[in-house]
């Protein structure tokens, strides 16, 4: 097993701060989700100069909106997770690409407000230059373990470091290599981000996509289809795959996710006779067990 402290080290980490970011240029913005699609999410690709911003896979990058906010002082960049694996766009060396959301609410008042980050990456053209911040995280990097096998289940945008963790699993040599199995929750057909490359992906059979579409299925009891739902309709094959001993858990996206997960890891493990809590925990102290909501 790969020296957790060894890896650690390696990571780097938080290179460039709110106040001395790096300049980097846009260099690709395409919209991922269909024009009929209710949310508008894009694939943002962003250049910099050579070396200088190494990251692993699952790390975060940080924009901040240009401005300043209410107190006068300079916006708080935001964390995106980097979408795709540490060689860089489509292997594209010194750059990195991001998923966004464009994020618009309504205020207490009634008034249409628009999130400023995600709507200065969403209206980026190529050749625009934006501040950036990071690599940060340290806890939800994929280790280099090969021959492990990958749990990740993710909501909405939250799939974006999984699309990095495919990218590099696919560079492993095949001889041995563990297996990936992607939970991954969305509204509609229209908002499942790289569906296309995801049934690339899974022309391996050691890796497989479930998805939840939450708007468009509906469960038994007639409640919305949510990722944890899959997970109980995948049963003792999903728990065994969780108990084998060489599996990582990964959960990224929506805040609250992670409370049905614990209770569908937990109905599984009871109709197993098994502890769900001793199992959880040992993969916590495994440093297996990854968490990312937000
Ligand atoms: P979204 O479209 O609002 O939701 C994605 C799916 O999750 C929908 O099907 C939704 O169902 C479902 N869902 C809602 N509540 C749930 C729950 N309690 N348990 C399980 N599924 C649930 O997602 P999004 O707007 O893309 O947001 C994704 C989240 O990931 C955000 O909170 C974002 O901050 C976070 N995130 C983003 C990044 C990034 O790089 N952009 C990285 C890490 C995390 P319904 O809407 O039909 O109820």
């Amino acid at each position: 097993m790969a020296d957790v402290a060894q890896v650690e080290r390696e990571i780097p980490l938080n290179l460039y701060r709110h106040g001395a970011p790096l300049i980097v240029r846009v260099l690709a913005n395409r919209r991922l989700t269909p024009l009929d699609c209710a949310n508008e999410v894009h694939h943002v690709t962003v250049q910099f100069p050579d070396g200088a911003f190494p990251f692993l896979e699952g790390q975060s990058a940080g924009m901040a909106p240009p401005g300043l906010n209410a107190r006068g002082r300079a916006h708080v960049p935001r964390l995106y997770s980097i979408a795709c694996d540490r060689d860089g766009e489509a292997g594209l060396a010194n750059t990195l690409s991001l998923c966004v959301k464009r994020v618009v609410f309504k205020t207490e008042s009634g008034n249409e407000a628009h999130g400023l980050a995600s709507n200065m990456l969403c209206d980026a053209q190529p050749g625009d230059e934006l501040p950036m911040t990071g690599p940060a995280g340290r806890e939800f990097v994929l280790p280099d373990e090969p021959t492990a096998n990958y749990l990740l289940i993710a909501t909405g945008t939250g799939v974006a470091p999984f699309r990095g963790f495919a990218e590099r699993r696919a560079k492993w040599p095949q001889e041995g290599r563990g297996k990936m199995w992607l939970f991954f929750g969305v509204q509609t057909h229209g908002d499942a981000l790289y569906g296309d490359e995801w049934q690339a992906f899974a022309q391996d059979p050691d890796f497989r996509v479930t998805y939840a579409f939450s708007r468009e299925e509906q469960t038994a009891d007639g409640r919305r289809m949510y990722v944890q739902d899959r997970m109980r309709e995948a049963g003792e094959e999903l728990l065994a795959f969780v108990r084998g001993g060489n599996t990582h858990v990964y959960i990224c996206g929506i805040k609250g996710m992670e409370v049905g997960i614990e209770e569908a890891f937990g109905a599984l493990a009871q109709a197993a006779g098994v502890s769900w809590p001793e199992l959880r925990q040992e993969l916590r102290l495994a440093g297996r067990w990854h968490l990312e909501v937000y």
